[in-house]
């Protein structure tokens, strides 16, 4: 067996040799008959048939929605590229995830289980969960909340957070989200970007086991705030770290016990006003308040989630993102939501206690469909198989990923340890301004490919395209564009429309013809099936000798190597290529970095793109920095194979280990 030829070195056994190698040269994959059977989007018609119906196909989305009022228009263009839709359409979205399936009979049905992580349960229903968002929106308002307010919500993975971003979104007040891993100055400059005057933070939490004090840094971070701020604090420790309220901070449960049984009325919200507003990670620079809408956000989420994720109201969903991020806004919140499916939450870490965790949740709650990132996928990979091994995963029925490629080798280990080969993989492509999934296949229909995400959702528009704009060919890369707006799209950058324009609609738009074309900023792929393989930002492009070459083709080179679990390849400068490539490789647990492993890694990516992509050096690391979302710090890589100065390293999951990386460069060198 050549090298690179991945995961089948780790099986003893020889059937399962067999079917490692079997797995390891096929490139395609067909949804299991049993799935197609059961699923809630089967037609192949479908593109046809949005394509004809464009823009009116997006009424299906609409459709899952309870709408207080109808809309007038599908789409208003008429002042492109701030497009609006289902025009003076009225609904609101906590009523659509609560009060519509609680009218429905489904009062008793589980809305979320949520798992602590030191072993802890609670399950809210959805009748539990109505009187608790009611209870806690009656509470704002006393504390003179108003339509439209923004209620910054500094929270981590506990039930309250998704009671207070629906209890926001019940009396129109947009929320703004900032993830709890995010420092006290993160936390500061998104309040004062939004002007927000209200604050619902806590106490603490638990990461592996030790209670962090969030709240010490909550109140670091009002102390930024230029303008009064009234908070909330959650109680989540109880005894273990005695939360002490701030001048006028109110306790969460006092509020909620006090406003009991309230009923408060879903304000009746146009579909164009604003639901909430979300930074981005901030990944490739300043972030950005991206703002979402009720009506087109609330109607795409709802949908990709019923033809992509195959939500049914009696499915358990689990989503392990966080809800501080894009994904759990769309993917925990209100898409499983609004179908009235069950959404478990988790508050801790995977390794916690065991590095069985999620497998073990997945078995105690008979999971059907689950969604993950690569970063986490390549984790498991590293720990190894014995750990979902342990457990009965049969339940599952469908696996998706989304946040950066997932490389061929990862993607199998996936279908094959956890999903049995017997559940599709959606490998789902989008951002937090495209509000919800863009590029991936239809569990039911596409046939699959790893490593590839698949054909634009139907009635979505993307195409991969040169710097002038033309369509590449099959297997040349370039850029995606986007060049039809859709339900999900952010309307604007918050407060500033400049910005917006010039950040998304400026690259690839011609003003004067009035055409719009959104620019994503990702490199990708496209196939003569129309299968788009995402290569990742445009500015991870290295320029070696004028060569311009993808960072993720290279790095999927080097994980397909036997023994390697993570890489991440940066550009550094270089006196005679301009910039020479440097590979950062974490390798499985039981490996040890080795000369040999050093020349099998340089010889892949020979093999899989040509020596122009050598690497100058293969660095051995234990971690990689990354930030809060599971994101590689690209930037920071580059600056230390650069020799640079390395700037601020404060939101950083694990700001600790660049120190140690550059320790380990000035040592090689
Ligand atoms: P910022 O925009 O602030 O720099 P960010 O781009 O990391 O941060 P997100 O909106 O969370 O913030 O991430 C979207 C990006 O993640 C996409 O542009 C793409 O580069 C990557 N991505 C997401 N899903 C996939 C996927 N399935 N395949 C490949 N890349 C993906
Ligand atoms: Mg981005």
């Amino acid at each position: 067996m050549p090298d690179g030829s991945g995961i089948m070195s780790e099986e003893t056994n020889d059937g399962d040799v067999e079917l490692e190698a079997r797995l390891a040269e096929q490139e395609a994959f067909d949804p299991p008959e049993s799935f197609v059977e059961q699923a809630n989007v089967t037609d192949e018609g479908i593109y046809e048939e949005f394509e004809e119906n464009w823009p009116e196909c997006w009424e299906r989305a609409a459709d899952l929605l309870s709408w207080e009022e109808e809309y007038d228009a599908v789409l208003n263009d008429e002042d492109a590229p701030f497009y609006e839709w289902f025009t003076d359409g009225k609904l609101n979205a906590s009523y659509n995830c609560l009060d519509r399936h609680v009218e429905n009979g489904a009062k008793n049905r589980a809305a979320i289980k949520w798992e602590g992580e030191k072993g802890e349960t609670r399950t809210y229903t959805y009748g539990d969960l109505l009187n608790e968002v009611e209870a806690f929106a009656a509470s704002l308002r006393d504390l003179g909340v108003e339509e439209d307010d923004v209620v910054t919500l500094y929270l981590p993975m506990i039930p309250e957070l998704p009671i207070a971003m629906l209890a926001c979104a019940r009396i129109g007040a947009p929320h703004s989200v900032v993830f709890a891993g995010f420092s006290a100055d993160a936390l500061a400059t998104r309040m004062n970007a939004a002007e927000s005057e209200y604050l619902v933070t806590c106490d603490g939490y638990y990461r592996r086991g030790d209670a962090l004090n969030h709240k010490e840094k909550a109140d670091k971070g009002l102390r930024s705030v230029e303008h009064d701020v009234t908070s909330v604090v959650v109680d989540r420790l109880g005894e273990e770290l005695t939360h002490f309220l701030g001048n006028d901070a109110r306790d969460y449960d006092d509020l909620v016990a006090e406003h009991e049984g309230a009923s408060v009325d879903p304000v009746s919200r146009d579909a164009e006003d604003m639901l909430f507003l979300m930074y981005t990670s901030g990944t490739t620079g300043e972030p950005k308040g991206v703002k979402h809408t009720t009506g087109g956000y609330l109607a795409y989420t709802t949908w990709t989630s019923h033809a992509v994720l195959d939500l049914k109201p009696e499915d358990t969903y689990w989503c392990s993102a966080d809800i501080g991020w894009i994904t759990g806004h769309s993917y925990i919140v209100y898409g499983p939501l609004a179908l009235g499916t069950t959404t478990v939450m988790y508050e801790g870490t995977p390794d916690y206690p065991e590095r069985d965790r999620l497998w073990e949740i997945i078995e105690k709650n008979r999971v059907d469909v689950f969604y993950t990132a690569p970063t986490a996928i390549r984790a498991f990979m590293k720990w190894g198989s014995q750990y979902p091994e342990e457990h009965d995963l049969s339940s599952l029925r469908l696996l998706g990923t989304v946040g950066e490629p997932i490389n061929p080798r990862a993607w199998k280990w996936y279908y094959k340890h956890i999903g049995g080969e017997a559940c599709p993989i959606v490998d789902t492509w989008w951002q937090t301004e495209t509000g919800g999934m863009m590029i991936t296949t239809l569990p039911a229909i596409n046939t699959m490919k790893p490593g590839s995400a698949g054909p634009p959702l139907p009635g979505v528009s993307a195409n991969v395209v040169d710097a002038a704009g033309e369509e590449v060919e099959a297997g040349e890369a370039g850029y995606v564009t986007v060049d039809k707006p859709w339900p999900g799209m952010l309307r604007t950058l918050y407060n500033n429309d400049d910005r917006f324009i010039e950040e998304y609609w400026t690259e690839y738009s011609d003003e004067d013809a009035d055409e719009w074309v959104y620019f994503p900023e990702d490199g990708a792929k496209i196939d003569d099936d129309g299968y788009i393989t995402i290569l990742g930002r445009v500015d991870d492009v290295i320029n070696v000798s004028g060569h311009r070459l993808g960072t993720m083709e290279i790095e999927s080179a080097i994980v397909g190597v036997s023994g390697v679990a993570e890489a991440a390849v940066v550009g550094g400068d270089h006196d005679v290529k301009g910039e020479a490539v440097y590979a950062y490789v974490i390798l499985e647990d039981e490996q040890e970095p080795s000369e040999d492993m050093r020349d099998r890694i340089v010889a892949a990516v020979e093999d899989a793109i040509g020596p122009i992509a050598r690497p100058e050096e293969v660095l051995f690391t234990p971690e990689l920095p990354k930030t809060r979302s599971g994101k590689i710090m690209r930037r920071l890589l580059e600056d230390i194979a650069s020799g640079n100065d390395l700037g601020d390293t404060s939101t950083l999951r694990n700001p600790e280990i660049v120190e140690e990386i550059a320790e380990g460069i000035e040592t090689e060198s």
